[in-house]
């Protein structure tokens, strides 16, 4: 599964609720990373191993459940930089990446170690062990992914996303063999700009997924053409000239065989398969365990209808 953080971590939980998650191996975006005050942060791993622990918390909707903020407070107090949260207890995977990453161990290797540590039986890979990091264009300027996104709350309209890195960014160990030898690939209901786009960015991944001989389906982030949180539907609409369940399977073009679209959608049916895509239409909002199970279940069906 190529999975962002928020929709694909949400997704990944329902999907290893309804299959072994020792058969699953999640591909993650890092064109997201930054660093903070001397820290190597990841938020897209991070958000899928949380998730994948039970230590995510879900009314936030991003970091670790039971969170404090001590220390950055500290940092603001001191007039540090404070406009990225990072929590006391998300610190600590901080710390810990930053070390090894400066000890010379690739971003693979060390989430791979997190994993373990948190017990987890699902592979989580990062998309590249290069950096690959996404800028966006706007009217007000280019600014890198977490200033436009968190600094100024994704208000600028994009223009153009770019992957600063990407034309020497290799797929990580793991990645070309999990889309290789499987049954199924999935696209996660991420965001296909900033979350999927980065992943696809990376040549061999891209070539990989159109040389596929598995079905490929990918669940929608849009319900009723807006997005359940963040700025997909705005840059459907700037970008590909619309916020329907086609345009975003416009965006996916080659690559996928079927597309899982909300009942709210279910109008966009037959746009979605003029495009030669199977259009799969069920209920999507993961309200619950039960929901998101039942949205990985529709999505896993599609192997038997290929
Ligand atoms: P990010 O890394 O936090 O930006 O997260 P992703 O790109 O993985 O996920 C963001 C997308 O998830 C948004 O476009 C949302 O519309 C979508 N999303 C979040 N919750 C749900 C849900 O319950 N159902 C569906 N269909 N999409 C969702
Ligand atoms: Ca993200």
């Amino acid at each position: 599964m190529l999975s962002g953080g928020g929709g694909g971590a949400r997704f990944l939980r329902g999907l290893v609720d309804a299959v072994d998650p020792a058969n699953v191996t999640a591909i993650v975006n890092v064109g997201d990373d930054l660093d903070v005050l001397g820290l190597s942060v990841s938020p897209d791993l991070d958000s899928v191993l949380y998730a994948l622990a039970g230590l995510s918390d879900e009314e936030r909707g991003w970091g670790r459940a039971a969170e404090t903020w001590h220390a950055l407070e500290a940092v603001e107090t001191l007039g540090g930089e404070a406009w990225f949260r990072l929590g006391d207890r998300d610190l600590g995977v901080h710390l810990v990446r930053t070390q090894a990453l400066r000890a010379g161990d690739p971003l693979s290797t060390v989430t791979a170690r997190l994993a373990a540590a948190l017990g987890l039986e699902a592979t989580i890979l990062p998309a590249t062990d290069e950096p690959l990091r996404t800028w966006l264009d706007t009217p007000n300027g280019s600014f890198d992914f977490q200033h436009w996104f968190v600094a100024r709350a994704h208000r600028d309209p994009v223009d153009r996303v770019r992957f600063e890195g990407v034309a020497d960014a290799q797929p990580a160990p793991g990645v070309l063999e999990a889309l290789h030898d499987v049954e199924l690939i999935l696209i996660a209901p991420s965001n296909p700009f900033v979350s999927i786009g980065p992943i696809l960015a990376v040549e061999r991944i891209r070539s990989a997924l159109e040389r596929r001989r598995v079905p490929c389906v990918a669940v929608s982030p849009l319900i009723g053409g807006e997005a359940v949180k963040g700025p997909a539907a705005a840059m459907l609409g700037r970008l590909e000239g619309g916020a329907t369940a086609a345009h975003l399977a416009q965006c996916y073009a080659g690559l996928i065989d079927a597309l899982v679209i909300d009942e709210a959608d279910a109008d966009d049916d037959h746009a979605v398969a003029e495009l030669g895509v199977r259009p799969i239409v069920t209920q999507t909002l993961m309200r619950d365990a039960g929901a998101r199970r039942k949205l990985a279940e529709a999505a896993l069906d599609a192997v038997a209808l290929a």
